[in-house]
């Protein structure tokens, strides 16, 4: 599609004690790994990308995302808040495979496919054939052929949604979060939020916070609201958790150490967690020596924040650690607004991918 993928990490690969940091290490080096897609495959996957399954923000158009955003709008106005229930799926199963843990994409997908009339099937994964041994593909082409018309797939692996994609028929395939790669459901709530609030132009200026190298959030944010001509982003966090500077270039971002100063220009922040499970290195600060120098306390927001900035998080979110509960509970947190528009937009995910064939 001619858009340049961001720098993959593989959790799995680069997730042991005592391996280098992430600017030690560059990504751009370890971009897909061994996993790199066939070049056939994956450009015929390209080309359905947007249509038949979500695997990704990289591949999505402007007008896709533009239209999903009326759907959830609507779907948000009728159903959620006014209590429709639609019958758009009826008779469909939508299959529901977490391979990691999850709260809010987990329930929010199941709220979504039942308030469209289909049936969620949870496979819980502990209990399941996946710990004799079975395959993601095996796992994947079983609950296809009981007739699950979506798959909505977490893994632990960087593309484990566009494997999945490859062995299936007909379903549908949702990526809901593949290592530190992707994730876009959670990128496309999240600027829907915010879109909600401000009119999404180049004037503003969005600041990712924290552990920004092992974010599949950060990595799919950044890429959606590139598609979406949004030019200001900025990136703070501890060095060893940010990607080298090249890296940074190629994604359209600038990597700020004044944290005091990047604050203040911002009209967006994103605090992400520390995700130690991406990494499996011991964090290089102390919980509160980190909130210190990175978190976002109450103190910071009042001195150097903008009145009217919007604070997100994607959860879960380690209160006292990256941010403080005054700020998470306060007046300038999206956190629930995000939440509760998962389910909206998860919703009209499900509803035009089922459309699209
Ligand atoms: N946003 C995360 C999720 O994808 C949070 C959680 O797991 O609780 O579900
Ligand atoms: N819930 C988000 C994710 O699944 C963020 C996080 O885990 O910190 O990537």
């Amino acid at each position: 599609m001619g858009k340049k993928q961001l720098p993959v990490r593989h959790a799995r690969e680069s997730g042991h004690p005592g391996s280098r940091s992430v600017r030690e290490q560059g990504l751009d080096s370890r971009l897909h790994g061994n996993d790199k897609p066939q070049k056939n495959l994956n450009s015929k996957l390209e080309v359905h990308a947007a249509a038949r399954h979500l695997l990704d923000t990289v591949s999505l158009k402007k007008e896709w995302v533009i239209r999903l955003f009326e759907e959830a709008k609507r779907l948000k106005k009728e159903g959620i808040e006014g209590g429709k229930l639609f019958d758009d799926l009826k008779g469909q199963h939508a299959g529901l495979l977490f391979f990691e843990p999850s709260t809010r994409t987990k329930a929010s997908f199941h709220i979504a496919a039942t308030r469209l009339g289909a049936d969620p099937v949870t496979v819980e994964v502990a209990f399941s054939s996946v710990q004799k041994g079975e395959s993601l593909e095996d796992t994947v082409m079983t609950l296809e052929a009981m007739g699950c018309h979506f798959l909505v797939i977490r893994h632990g692996e960087a593309l484990a949604a566009e494997k999945a994609a490859r062995v299936v028929k007909k379903a549908h395939v949702i990526n809901a979060g593949d290592g530190a790669h992707e994730h876009p459901t959670q990128a496309l709530l999240d600027v829907f939020t915010v879109a909600e609030r401000k009119a999404l132009n180049s004037n503003l200026t969005f600041l990712f916070l924290g552990d920004i190298g092992y974010s599949r959030v950060t990595r799919s944010n950044v890429q959606l609201l590139r598609t979406l001509g949004v030019k200001n982003i900025l990136v703070a966090g501890p060095p060893s958790l940010v990607p080298p500077e090249e890296e940074l270039k190629n994604w359209g971002v600038t990597y700020v150490t004044d944290l005091n100063k990047a604050l203040a220009q911002a009209d967006i922040v994103h605090v992400l967690r520390v995700q130690l499970e991406r990494h499996g290195q011991p964090l290089p600060l102390t919980p509160g020596s980190y909130r210190e120098a990175y978190g976002l306390t109450q103190e910071r927001l009042k001195k150097y924040c903008k009145k009217d900035v919007l604070v997100f998080h994607p959860g879960p979110m380690n209160v006292g650690v990256e941010i403080d509960r005054e700020v998470a509970d306060g007046p300038n947190s999206c956190v629930l607004e995000q939440v509760a528009n998962g389910v909206a937009i998860r919703m009209a995910i499900l509803k035009t991918l089922h459309a699209s064939c």
